[in-house]
């Protein structure tokens, strides 16, 4: 199971309504994950959870949120593929113990869950969900029964292999926790009253709250009292940030380890330009995705930019629906032609990337019905040639085009006129964060983490480093 989310930790000085503030921050972390969403909070004596099925504004009205009481809290948007679409798996999770109750909102994918779970069922305990995060749950109780909170969520932190950014309650005390590769990202801002943690920063933003600065990837915080104490459990030499945060899933004004994803993706823009020149009449972006790139493309060749392609806001991912008959329909209603724009024209359309083909068939097909002489595609990332384990729904290695196919054959499949995708090199200067702190697993096949069946990376997390 795969999973695409966001996670929200608020925590306030004073008796402040933290359930509002998590509540316009998952607004601003929709884009990843449509499926559920939840918040918990705790207002020092009790703990409360609102959580269903849907977008924020169809799980919370105004009234919910004026019960959600508490000062601190956390929240959670969740995407799932297959299996894992149903309300037991909704998060924050909850789970209670002697020792009182944890709530816990997770992003991120674990690779080793199954032999984690199998373990604890041996155990005796017993699983509600089927998600990675009630592992991670369990384990968190069962380390706290023997040790302090820094032990236990270092012990925690050695049984567990793949991305985790971590917002969790234990009781009244918001505990965050970043893996220690920093897959998945996760920042600290201060906002009036008190301190926000989430995902992307753009959730810091639309609080009127200021970026202080990245979780660092290993590191714990705990906040209580209106203040927060850093604890480094783990340090690494290298970190493995997902780069397809930039290339596709981030929000362009989030700020994530240090990088604008909007200037990365102007530069992949910039440098796919001199890596695979087009002789055109204009350039045009699929639209959301490949807008900032399309710019970044136009600017440095001095081609006209001009919208080819006017997208329904009102649809969301095509990628979201399951099946594929429902995605191709998708297409179709998600996105129009602008017509006199295109008409007879050579046009550069700049897109984010190709994952099944699919998106990029259809699009074509539809601007050469709507008169486009040539069509040009340029990709901002390289050919995803791998599947994510990591926190990214990307396909199965099957589904995966460029898995199976040269350049020229996706070319063929798609039936462009020319197609080029930023190299490898290009992505990383672009990014602007050195090679051996990425994650490129689904570029390259080389992942930073042991998966069984595919090939690690030299980053390959040893226990005997913490
Ligand atoms: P396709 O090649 O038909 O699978 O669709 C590729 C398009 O889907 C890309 O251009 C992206 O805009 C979008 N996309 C890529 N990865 C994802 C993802 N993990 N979740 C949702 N949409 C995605």
């Amino acid at each position: 199971m795969h999973e695409e989310c966001g996670v929200v930790g608020v925590s306030f000085k004073d008796e402040a309504p933290a359930a509002l503030s998590i509540y316009y921050a998952l607004y601003a972390l929709q884009h990843r994950g449509q499926e559920s969403a939840g918040i918990t909070v705790h207002d020092g004596t009790q703990v409360r959870t609102l959580k269903g099925m849907g977008l924020v504004p169809d799980v919370f009205n105004r009234s919910d949120i004026q019960k959600l009481k508490g000062y601190v809290g956390i929240g959670h948007v969740r995407y799932s593929t297959t299996g894992g679409s149903k309300i037991e798996n909704c998060q924050p999770l909850l789970v209670s113990s002697k020792s009182g109750t944890i709530a816990i909102a997770h992003n991120g994918n674990l690779v080793n869950s199954k032999e984690l779970r199998d373990e604890l069922e041996k155990e005796g305990r017993i699983f509600l969900s089927d998600s990675d995060t009630e592992v991670i749950a369990h384990l968190l109780v069962k380390k706290l029964m023997h040790s302090d909170l820094e032990e236990g969520v270092r012990e925690l932190m050695k049984r567990l292999v793949g991305s985790y950014s971590l917002a969790i309650l234990v009781d009244n005390k918001l505990v965050i926790v970043r893996d220690p590769l920093g897959i998945k990202p996760l920042c600290l801002g201060q906002i009036d009253n008190g301190y926000i943690v989430a995902s992307e920063s753009a959730a810091i933003d639309i609080l009127n709250g200021h970026l202080i600065r990245d979780v660092a990837p290993g590191e714990m915080l705990v906040f209580s009292n209106g203040t927060y104490e850093s604890k480094q459990l783990v340090k690494l030499k290298n970190s493995a940030h997902c780069v397809f945060e930039y290339i596709y899933f981030a929000r362009p004004d989030s700020i994530i380890d240090g990088e604008l994803v909007y200037g990365v993706r102007m530069r992949i823009g910039e440098n796919l330009v001199d890596e695979h020149p087009a002789d055109a009449d204009i350039v045009s972006p699929v639209p959301d995705s490949g807008i900032t790139s399309a710019i970044g493309f136009a600017k440095k060749s001095g081609i006209d930019y001009r919208e080819g392609l006017m997208k329904n806001r009102y649809i969301g991912r095509t990628f979201i629906m399951p099946g594929q008959d429902m995605r191709e329909t998708a297409v179709r209603l998600k996105l129009n032609t602008i017509k006199p724009n295109i008409e007879g024209k050579s046009v550069v359309l700049v897109d984010d990337s190709i994952v099944r083909g699919t998106t990029s068939r259809r699009i074509i097909d539809l601007m050469r019905k709507s008169g486009a002489k040539e069509i040009h595609i340029r990709i901002a990332s390289p050919p995803i040639i791998s599947p994510c384990y990591l926190g990214i729904d990307m396909a199965t290695r099957e589904e995966l085009v460029a898995a199976h196919k040269a350049i020229k054959g996706v070319e063929a499949v798609i039936n462009a006129d020319s197609l080029g995708y930023i190299s490898i090199n290009g992505l990383v200067k672009s990014v602007g964060i050195p090679l051996d702190d990425l994650c490129l697993g689904c570029l390259t096949g080389l992942y930073p983490v042991e998966i069984p069946g595919e090939q690690c990376s030299r980053r390959q997390l040893k226990l005997s480093e913490f």
